[in-house]
């Protein structure tokens, strides 16, 4: 079977998705290199998932490429963190996708602020133009989504049928917990950022990002102010 989003149909991902039902992220990862080789890519956020998603890569394919969408309204700490990844894991390919436009040329085109008075059209060109700029390039693409974090990802397969980006998403950490999250880090002693020790669970751009109170949902500090949930790029 040729394993290419114009090819697969749905039927074909739940075939697929049988298949890997009973194995582990690692071998969920071993299984999409062998099938996608250099076609597929990692776009990763950097945020918890994504330090126990480049540690279970590295083992698995050590100069496998891995992308940001750097946003250019990421923390300080966002990009430190990055700068620790690529010195612990120097054989992976990590590279920062930029907007084709600068957040100056953003203030002239839609004007101050955009984030605040229209996140969706600010995500649109700061993340979702740029991600299917680098996702046309590749065949799949790896994402840290995993079901328990909203009720819209509830339903996340291993691979998944990517009508969005016209691309086939696959997601390897679907079943881990949160716990198992920062169990996983903790006992690798992985480096993450260290905006989590400051009660920030899911970390974004900074114009949008809020630290969360205790017991609140983990993802209720990005786009506080507004009914944004997502991004886009998971819908
Ligand atoms: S998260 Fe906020 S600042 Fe970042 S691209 Fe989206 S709207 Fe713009």
């Amino acid at each position: 079977m040729k394993l290419q989003f114009d090819v697969l149909q749905k039927g074909d991902y739940e075939v697929i998705n049988k298949e890997l039902e009973r194995k582990d992220s690692l071998d969920v990862l071993k299984w999409v290199y062998n099938a996608f080789g250099d076609k597929l890519v990692y776009s990763c956020s950097f945020g918890a998932e994504g330090m126990v998603l480049i540690d279970l890569i590295s083992k698995v394919k050590k100069d496998a490429t891995i992308v940001f969408l750097d946003t250019d309204f990421h923390f300080k700490e966002t990009y430190d963190l990055i700068d620790q990844v690529k010195e612990r894991y120097p054989s992976l390919n990590i590279e920062l996708a930029k907007p084709e436009i600068t957040p100056e040329e953003q203030a002239k085109q839609y004007g101050e602020r955009l984030w605040e008075r229209e996140p969706d059209a600010c995500c649109k060109v700061r993340k979702l133009v740029p991600l299917e700029r680098e996702l046309s390039r590749y065949d799949a693409w790896i994402s840290g989504l995993r079901r328990e974090q909203s009720p819209t990802r509830i339903n996340t397969q291993f691979v998944n049928q990517d009508n969005r980006f016209q691309s086939i998403k696959v997601c390897p950490l679907i079943h881990w917990t949160e716990e198992e999250i920062w169990m996983y880090i903790n006992l690798h002693k992985l480096p993450y950022n260290e905006l989590h020790d400051k009660s920030y669970p899911s970390i974004g751009c900074e114009y949008c990002t809020k630290p969360v109170a205790e017991g609140e949902d983990p993802r209720s500090g990005r786009w506080a102010n507004s009914e944004k949930t997502e991004c886009g790029l998971h819908k």
